[in-house]
């Protein structure tokens, strides 16, 4: 039997809350990974924190359903989800950083989320749309690895022209094998790249500072040649972060003074000048749900 499709408008899902909140967010910066591991979480926790001590109001969303890793290295791993009202209180944390994670959620670290397809898209969704995010400059969206639920659902919900993505990868060949299938996801969905970070590349010894290629080094920045794509810069392996990791604390925070903390720091001053110069672009003319409509200057028909 032919089924039946609905024409009615009104019959779709009301996306006034999500729009408004959603242009809220100047700007969305996913990250993403092909490869689980490479250290995209760090990396996203990282560039989160430095931004907001960079002065821009900064919000970190971990829509890692499956393993949220972001409350733990934010020192938040005991936390648990606060409401106030009908909607979720992002965590505050180093002056004015917001948080907000599946992993709040949780009564325990070891449960397990057991979601598919559309609940995925429904979490992620609340996550946006249900949460007092407040008037944001940046919002660091932490992906699983892959192309899957998660990154799709962020990308749509936020497919406002105020997103874009920075992928993240190590040096070696089969990472940056994958990578490619991020960029293919990316210019499928319209995802503007702004970069890519290449994690994990070379060692610099903590005593004599010294730079040795232990998995080699050049595969990320030779992908954004391939690919045409804006290379954001390299973090090296650092002892560091794994000690931060295991002691639950962001690294920029413990070691403000180190080579690694300084490579942070040139990436996220990347990102602030592309983020400005987004801004300054936008003055062209936006809607009043985010999106970019030339020669709007909002409350007009197109705002209707
Ligand atoms: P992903 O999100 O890609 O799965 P994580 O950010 O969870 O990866 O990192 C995986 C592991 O690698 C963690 O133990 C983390 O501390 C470590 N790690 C990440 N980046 C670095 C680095 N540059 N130097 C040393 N260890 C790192």
């Amino acid at each position: 039997m032919e089924q039946a499709t609905c024409q009615q408008s009104s019959c779709g899902p009301d996306n006034t809350a999500l729009k408004l909140k959603v242009g809220k967010i100047k700007h969305t910066f996913v990250v993403m990974s092909g490869k689980g591991g490479v250290g995209k979480s760090t990396v996203a926790v990282n560039l989160a924190l430095s931004l907001s001590m960079h002065g821009l109001r900064t919000g970190i969303l971990d829509v890692d359903i499956h393993g949220p890793s972001v409350p733990k290295m934010l020192g938040l791993a005991q936390e648990k989800v606060i409401v106030g009202g009908n909607e979720i209180i992002p965590h505050e944390v180093f002056n004015g950083l917001k948080v907000v994670s599946m992993g709040f959620m949780l009564n325990n670290s070891e449960d397990a989320v057991i979601v598919r397809g559309p609940a995925k898209a429904g979490i992620i969704r609340q996550f946006i749309e249900n949460v007092a995010w407040g008037d944001l400059d940046c919002l660091v969206v932490d992906c699983p690895p892959g192309t899957g639920d998660e990154p799709l659902s962020v990308v749509q919900l936020l497919s406002t022209g105020r997103a874009s993505a920075i992928i993240v990868t190590t040096p070696q060949q089969m990472a940056t094998i994958d990578v490619e299938k991020s960029i293919t996801f990316c210019r499928k969905l319209d995802l503007p790249i702004t970069g890519i970070i290449e994690n994990m590349s070379g060692y610099i010894c903590p005593h004599c500072q010294a730079e040795s290629d232990i998995f080699s080094s050049g595969g990320g920045y030779k992908l954004s040649q391939k690919f045409d794509v804006p290379y954001l810069g390299a973090i090296p392996l650092d002892a560091g972060i794994v000690k931060c990791g295991d002691e639950e604390r962001p690294y920029l925070q413990s070691y403000p003074k180190t080579e690694t903390s300084t490579r942070f720091d040139e990436i996220v001053e990347r990102l602030k000048a592309i983020y400005l110069d987004l801004q300054h672009t936008e003055k062209s003319g936006s809607c009043c749900d985010g999106s970019n409509v030339q020669g709007c200057t909002g409350g007009g028909s197109c705002c209707s």
